[in-house]
């Protein structure tokens, strides 16, 4: 898949660059057989949580509300640097090994810098943010910081972190929600992430209720609230966006800030479905992310990918959303929202080299249409298996900045039996923390 639909041929990469596409001459040092195999852009999530990846599983069937005071903030409260090593590290390889190279992170409070250096370790592409919380919801474990030791802390991660690894990894401004930090770190996030050109990222508009609730309040509902900030611009990420009202459609349209869809998420957490082709026509930039593997439970992006493509069509008619499009979401959409694409998010000479390579030759994508050629509609044929039949387990090659992280289905960077092991040792250490009660000091 090329910049303007299919091509078939060749890629050739050089120092971490496309420099050819189509037909290539030159031999390589590093060669993968390509044949009968589609090549795409690696895919770009714009909203994950690394740290959530140990509590796949603990917390089913509840809504967004109760998953957060009952188990996500007293389980990321417990966190200590290992147990988040091992949660980072199970994130990146299943990231990797199902074709997204790119994600754009929230972390928790504290051990921040270990997302980074699993990011690094396994060769991901990511720009991570720690969660800026210094507001409590009384009676519930996550404590979060004060105002400025949030700030602090953010402002040593940005000048630790962002640009290492030759530039693959990048930091963001995340504060959690609208609610979960004041007005005042808030100001203070968008000032440093003006001054370092950062990307914002944060929660808005997930649970109906909940937004309701918030709209009462003096700083109303979260859209309008970010706005008063000065939050509301193309450098903010706003992952969910299932409930906005018209006030907040309008100011969105103006300000243009970018919406995440996280399909698997929201229906689980049974919150809703986001109105992702409204935004579309209004020109808001839509990306998709898998949120964490604790409400999802799976970070494959080919899940998102599918339901995206199938979630809107019952309200809207069955031409919403096409597959060529929500490829389009998964890919460029992604690197808009990260403000990467000119980088990422395409195949094109010139870009990093981040690509997928794909052998829909399973029971379930086969026959491929694609085989059935160029010209006209090529780009739906292409789409219409990865975007219906496929699944992350279809990926065989990926390549990050032109380094090979995924050959043959297996990741190169690290050893998959050893992250296996050490998440389910760690997640066993981080459930037997849950049971003894915690104070800010004591971990
Ligand atoms: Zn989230």
């Amino acid at each position: 898949m090329g910049p303007d639909g299919v091509v078939r041929g060749d890629l050739a990469v050089q120092e971490g660059r496309i420099v050819a596409l189509g037909a290539v001459t030159a031999t390589g040092r590093d060669e993968i057989d390509a044949h009968g195999a589609v090549v795409l852009p690696g895919l770009v999530q714009a909203h994950v949580h690394l740290c959530q990846t140990l509590f796949r599983g603990v917390s089913d069937d509840c809504d967004v509300v109760d998953w957060l005071f009952r188990w996500i903030w007293p389980l990321e409260q417990r966190h200590d640097a290992a147990s988040m090593r091992a949660s980072c590290r199970l994130a990146v390889a299943e990231l990797l090994t199902s074709g997204t190279t790119t994600a754009l992170t929230m972390e928790s409070v504290r051990h921040t810098d270990v997302a980074f250096e699993a990011a690094q370790e396994l060769g991901i592409r990511a720009t991570i943010g720690k969660a800026l919380m210094d507001r409590r919801e009384v009676g519930t474990e996550m404590y979060g910081e004060d105002t400025a030791s949030a700030l602090a802390d953010l402002e040593r991660l940005i000048a630790t972190w962002h640009g290492a690894a030759g530039g693959r990894l990048r930091v963001a401004v995340s504060p959690r929600g609208p609610r979960n930090a004041t007005p005042e770190l808030w100001r203070r996030a968008v000032e440093l992430a003006t001054q370092h050109g950062l990307t914002l990222h944060t929660h808005v508009d997930e649970n109906r209720e909940q937004a309701e609730r918030v709209a009462l309040s003096g700083e109303g509902r979260d859209v309008v609230a970010l706005d008063s900030w000065g939050a509301l611009g193309p450098s903010l990420v706003m992952a969910h966006c299932v409930w906005p009202d018209e006030q907040e459609l309008g100011l969105m349209s103006e300000r243009k800030p970018n919406v995440c869809h996280c399909p698997s998420a929201n229906l689980k957490l049974a919150s809703g479905t986001a109105p992702v082709p409204e935004y579309l026509e209004r020109g808001i930039n839509v990306a998709l992310g898998c949120d964490g593997a604790a409400c999802n439970n799976m970070l494959d992006a080919f899940q998102e990918i599918r339901l995206a493509a199938l979630v809107h069509k019952p309200r809207l008619g069955p031409q919403t959303l096409p597959a060529g499009q929500v490829l389009e979401l998964a890919t460029m959409g992604g690197a808009r929202a990260l403000g990467l694409a000119d980088e990422i998010g395409s195949l094109e000479v010139g870009k990093q080299a981040d690509v997928v390579l794909m052998r829909p030759a399973g029971l379930h994508n086969t026959p491929y249409r694609a085989a059935e050629g160029a010209g006209p509609g090529a780009l739906e044929r292409f789409a219409s298996p990865l975007v219906y039949s496929s699944t992350g387990r279809d990926v065989r090659s990926v390549v990050v900045d032109g380094r090979v992280v995924v050959r043959d289905g297996v990741l190169t960077t690290g050893d998959t039996a050893e992250i296996v092991a050490d998440a389910e040792q760690q997640r066993a250490a981080i459930l037997a923390r849950l049971a003894r009660p915690v104070t800010p000091d004591s971990s």
